[in-house]
């Protein structure tokens, strides 16, 4: 027990960040928002308004094949739009390359060269081993994976409850840089989540899967593990999610309340129909939304 009975000591003082609630939205800008993205947008602002903490937008431009010119700032403009604004400067994956390298090199005894390709990997049910199996190619240059342990990483998401994943089972080495050069999402999250001091990850559950990944690689790394809150997933109408790669339809920043509304009520949230304001309809949202009541909201797909 301390003896600074009525003081903290030292080591106890408080620290603005750990005590703020810190969120995020990360799109990646590979097409405009659609309503799946404005979901996520949404429920992570809301989430931080709830707390009275921090929301933050980082573009996730981290996969130049796949991004589309123009859509990091469309993507601003339509979250404007929306009335969610970043609370501090937005930033750019594209430009920390030097800050992931650093990472990187801080779990080069976890990490080995590889030249398989998704071929090689059918033979494993698409699960990558403990090795390479392919022959070292030093005319291409190879992708850099984690080794993962043969161990249950299990956490609690405040939507979906406990989740434990084998990562050597279900997932197997995985790439952290990739043969083209640039750094592997799984990666870059798990350093700008720490970097920006995110106490909660609020994101859509196509990426529940990839959380142990990402626990895994904080532990690595001797960072703490945020808080996970993952969203339902909006199905189009052929049953399947929204995707910015697909096409989805863009959310129409002209005209943003009938889209909010959609949102808001995939959320489960009421606008009452009557406002026809961005800025009430928000405040619903701040009122009304509840995580532990997210699986049981009626939609329609
Ligand atoms: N950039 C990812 C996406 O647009 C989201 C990543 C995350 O929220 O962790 O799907």
């Amino acid at each position: 027990m301390s003896k600074t009975l009525g003081r903290l000591p030292a080591f106890q003082a408080l620290d603005a960040d750990m005590i703020t609630y810190r969120g995020r939205f990360a799109p990646s800008p590979t097409g405009p928002l659609h309503l799946g993205s404005l979901v996520a947008a949404v429920g992570s602002w809301v989430r931080a308004r709830q707390r009275g903490g921090v929301w933050l937008v980082r573009v996730e431009d981290i996969d130049p094949p796949r991004e589309i010119p123009g859509a990091a700032a469309g993507i601003l403009k339509t979250l404007s739009a929306f009335g969610l604004e970043s609370d501090e400067p937005v930033i750019y994956q594209s430009e920390r390359a030097d800050e992931y390298r650093a990472k990187f090199a801080r779990i080069t005894p976890q990490v080995y060269r590889c030249w398989c390709s998704r071929a090689d990997l059918d033979a494993f049910g698409g699960i990558h081993p403990a090795a390479c199996v392919a022959p070292p190619d030093p005319s291409r240059a190879p992708a850099w994976r984690v080794r993962v342990p043969n161990a249950p990483i299990g956490f609690v998401d405040q939507t979906f409850g406990p989740q434990a994943q084998n990562l050597r089972d279900e997932v197997g080495d995985f790439v952290v840089l990739r043969t083209e050069g640039w750094f592997a999402y799984q990666l870059a999250v798990v350093v700008d989540d720490d970097a920006q001091h995110i106490t909660e990850v609020v994101r859509g559950a196509d990426l529940l899967d990839s959380t142990p990944r990402q626990i895994y690689l904080q532990h690595l790394l001797g960072y703490s593990t945020p808080a996970y809150l993952h969203l339902p997933i909006v199905l189009g109408e052929d049953g399947r999610k929204l995707s910015k790669q697909d096409r989805a339809r863009p959310v129409d920043r002209s005209d943003p309340l009938p889209a909010l509304r959609s949102a808001l009520a995939f959320l489960g949230i009421q606008t009452g129909g009557a406002t026809s304001r961005i800025d009430d309809s928000l405040r619903a949202a701040i009122d009304q939304f509840d995580a532990s009541r997210l699986l049981a909201v009626p939609r329609e797909s």
